[in-house]
């Protein structure tokens, strides 16, 4: 459910018309609800409302700090992947005790920004990664607070890019590096393991390999529970699906059931890291038709937004919902929406059917809210587009769009 929808021939952002926005903002132009973004946070958070539990939004779905910020407000956490999403999360008032730490190449100095910020744990990757952060927080004079990541070996059934937990992926440890990593953190006076955590990849469209997963790490925690180590805390990741196009996942209320009825004996705080399901559907991406062109194979109509703005069709093969601004009535043709981009990977859309379309008229990419604009790029040299949140009938902007001066500023050494 979100707030997008076409009143009379309009499509709207809640109370602001779509078609003014791109005349007030230009285009290529992010939009977001923020009713829609409260709404989605709302309804995943009191889904484990039985359970102990901290949402954790995964900033890089979306990291505009006004975006974190609405988090933050509705008492969320973030799980962050580099030093610059800590850096983005703290400027927007995240609680450093609500930030976890992910991902499997954490460079020195990000280790250290995160002790000093004394965030709440980090999710550790590799026993090298072990060793690092409990060099680092010896030297600072800290207890680095830690998970290891479980890489369960559980096929997501999701696209080969996003899938993270199977054993051929470079995520995580099994569960026989995992047995040694807690064993080696017992003995490390810096590392206090705390956690125990598994992301097994997004866009997932059914509930059972996070089931599969989950009772995979419960039987390690057993295990470990003999080996005299108590857990406090069980991550469970991100990577609930949304609906782009025809796929139905399931709802936050039917997956905080099944894992409610699962966890609810254990004394232990559950962690989430959604990002997609709370923010994919709060966003689109508006662009005009700059012209359209009829090839003796082919109708295109290419558009001013490119793959640099949104990558996703081009490095998933996915697919986003593309509709007018403004319904005319027209017949339809099968079109390719492509951008202006010199590559043939370019595109937004092919073999589509869309009512016939005039130069200067508005499509609206639907399903951008995540991997959107932080997906996005200079390539080509296009500036970034702009990003507006829309509450009701206000619109703020909430990311300028670029000048040429952004693009060459930092070579001008
Ligand atoms: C990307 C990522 C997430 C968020 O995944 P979604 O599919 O957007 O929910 C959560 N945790 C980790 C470790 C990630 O890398």
């Amino acid at each position: 459910m979100n707030y997008f929808a076409y009143k009379g021939k309009e499509l709207f952002c809640e109370d602001m018309r779509i078609a003014d926005l791109a005349a007030t903002y230009g285009t290529p132009l992010y939009i977001y609800s923020a009713a829609t973004i409260k709404r989605h946070f709302s309804a995943f958070d009191t889904a484990f409302n039985g359970l102990k539990h901290l949402t954790c939004f995964s900033v890089k779905a979306n990291s505009n700090i006004h975006i974190i910020e609405t988090m933050g407000k509705m008492g969320g956490g973030v799980d962050i992947v580099s030093g610059g999403e800590l850096y983005r999360s703290l400027k927007a008032g995240i609680p450093p005790e609500k930030i976890v730490y992910s991902g499997v190449g954490k460079r020195t100095n990000e280790i250290r920004e995160a002790l000093t910020a004394n965030i709440l744990m980090f999710n550790v990757e590799s026993l090298a990664e072990l060793e690092r952060i409990s060099e680092i927080a010896q030297d600072m004079g800290k207890i680095a607070r830690v998970s290891f990541r479980i890489n369960p070996n559980v096929d997501p059934k999701t696209h080969p890019y996003i899938s993270t937990g199977m054993k051929k992926n470079k995520f995580g440890l099994d569960v026989t590096h995992s047995r040694i990593a807690y064993k080696r953190a017992m003995e490390l006076p810096a590392i206090e393991p705390i956690g125990i955590d598994c992301h097994i990849g997004s866009q997932l469209t059914t509930i059972e390999p996070f089931l599969e997963a989950l009772d995979k790490l419960l039987d390690f925690m057993d295990e470990l529970q003999k080996m005299g180590i108590h857990i406090s805390y069980l991550d469970l990741g991100g990577g609930l699906g949304i609906q782009y196009d025809e796929e139905e996942p399931p709802q936050p209320e039917e997956f905080g059931k099944a894992l409610t009825e699962k966890l609810k004996h254990l004394d232990i705080t559950v962690i989430f890291e959604p990002g997609r399901v709370i923010v994919g559907n709060t966003g689109v991406l508006v662009t005009e038709v700059l012209y359209t062109k009829q090839t003796p194979s082919k109708n295109f109509l290419i558009v001013d937004a490119a793959m640099n703005d949104l990558i996703r069709p081009a490095l998933y093969q996915s697919f986003h919902r593309i509709t007018p601004a403004t319904i005319t009535g027209r017949e339809t043709m099968n079109v390719d929406v492509v951008g202006p981009i010199c590559e043939s990977s370019d595109f937004l859309a092919r073999d589509r059917d869309l009512p016939a379309m005039k130069q200067g008229e508005l499509l609206v990419a639907h399903s951008a809210g995540a991997y959107g604009f932080t997906m996005s790029s200079n390539y080509n040299s296009r500036t970034r587009a702009a990003e507006v949140l829309v509450e009701g009938d206000q619109a703020k902007i909430i990311r300028r769009r670029e000048t040429y001066d952004d693009l060459i500023g930092p070579e001008l050494v």
